[in-house]
């Protein structure tokens, strides 16, 4: 690498960066706009067109015009590192870095597009409670997502004191084993501590993110993790131009045992949106299976040569897992399905409209013939 003034200057400018998860592939991916004398930092909040970008002098807040507003996709999120405008008044976030994983959802009925809720996450962490019945569909639904992030998933099954039997306890971890594979999947109790050090330990050596269902004690592993609740280190005062106190949230937090959590409010209860190729991942063993089926488009019903229902009747795969992962496969179609219908009606109305403007100048027209 040249060591020219400016990088001098950008790698002591960002060292502070560390503890946010800056390393030498972002420094890279930086230099350019390191040259010019832009100022990296990640986005720890996004609104209405502004986010708190937190770079190695502190936090500054930095207006994101400048970034693609026109797709959802390409508008600045929460974890993404992005090139600042050190001077000016209002800051300007110039750029944001190529994004290693990103966290899309379907937004609600109006839009076709995705949403994008967070960028650059490396552990998807799937908060299970022990206490509630299991229900494994949620949990493969959760790691498709995951997947599909590009973010490892990593399953935490939470509250083991209320599973205090040993036995209980090693079937229900490999009932979520044979639904995850290649995923780790770790038990952990907030109220005594156990299993804490080895989640702090994973989710060290990136950004994490606690996806799961309402009740699974997603809040409560924040808490443990950042040594402190969530709600007193959210409450962080800033003093804007004016001299009036205002209160700002950050989605994201380093942890004090290294890597970072990132935890805004929409991620936490996602909702599945394309998840195809994530959806394969969950289920890498049926669709391994499905390979060796006679029918190259086997629907695993009693078509002859079937090496899924093989594996069914053998006890080797669920029955129940077979349905999981065709009912994921439907609800993407359906999402699919919606998605090219609007943009078909929306193409409609564009037609219907064109149409009428034609029509219109057409008559026009005739009646400048008739005069
Ligand atoms: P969230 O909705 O996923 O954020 O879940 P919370 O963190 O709010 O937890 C839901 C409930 O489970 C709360 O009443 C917690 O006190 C409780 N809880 C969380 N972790 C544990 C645990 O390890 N053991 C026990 N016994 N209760 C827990
Ligand atoms: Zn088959």
């Amino acid at each position: 690498m040249s060591s020219t003034p400016h990088s001098r200057t950008a790698s002591s400018a960002s060292s502070g960066l560390a503890p946010y998860g800056w390393d030498e592939a972002w420094a890279d991916a930086f230099a350019p706009y390191a040259a010019e004398g832009l100022l990296p930092g990640r986005v720890v909040r996004v609104d209405r067109g502004q986010c708190d970008v937190v770079t190695a002098g502190g936090t500054v807040r930095a207006d994101t015009a400048f970034v693609t507003p026109h797709d959802p996709l390409r508008v600045v999120c929460t974890g993404d590192w992005v090139a600042v405008d050190p001077g000016g008044n209002p800051r300007y976030v110039r750029t944001y870095l190529p994004r290693r994983t990103a966290f899309v959802r379907s937004t609600s009925s109006k839009r076709s597009e995705g949403q994008i809720l967070a960028a650059n996450v490396d552990h998807a962490v799937v908060a299970v409670s022990l206490a509630a019945e299991l229900e494994l569909n949620r949990v493969e639904r959760f790691l498709a997502l995951a997947w599909e992030s590009g973010a490892q998933p990593v399953i935490v099954l939470t509250k083991a004191d209320l599973v205090p039997d040993a036995v209980t306890r090693s079937h229900l971890v490999h009932d979520v084993e044979t639904s995850a594979p290649a995923v780790p999947v770790l038990t952990v109790s907030a109220l005594d501590g156990d299993g804490l050090d080895v989640l702090a330990a994973l989710v060290s050596d990136g950004t994490a993110v606690l996806l799961g269902q309402s009740g699974a004690g997603k809040s409560t592993l924040a808490n443990a993790l950042l040594g402190e609740d969530v709600m007193d280190v959210q409450a962080i005062r800033d003093v804007d131009g004016k001299g009036r106190h205002t209160t700002t949230t950050r989605n994201l937090l380093a942890l004090p045992g290294g890597g970072v959590l990132i935890d805004t409010p929409g991620l936490r209860g996602v909702g599945l949106w394309d998840a195809g190729s994530g959806v394969g991942q969950v289920f890498a063993e049926i669709e391994e299976l499905a390979r060796r089926c006679r029918f190259h488009d086997c629907a695993h019903d009693a078509e002859p040569g079937c090496a899924v229902q093989a594996a069914i009747d053998a006890g080797d795969l669920p029955h129940r897992r077979l349905e999981s992962y065709r009912k994921l496969l439907r609800e993407n179609q359906h999402i699919k399905a919606k998605t090219d219908a609007r943009l078909r009606a929306e193409i409609r109305k564009d037609w219907k409209r064109k149409g009428a403007m034609g029509r219109a100048a057409m008559q026009a027209k005739r009646g400048q013939w008739r005069a």
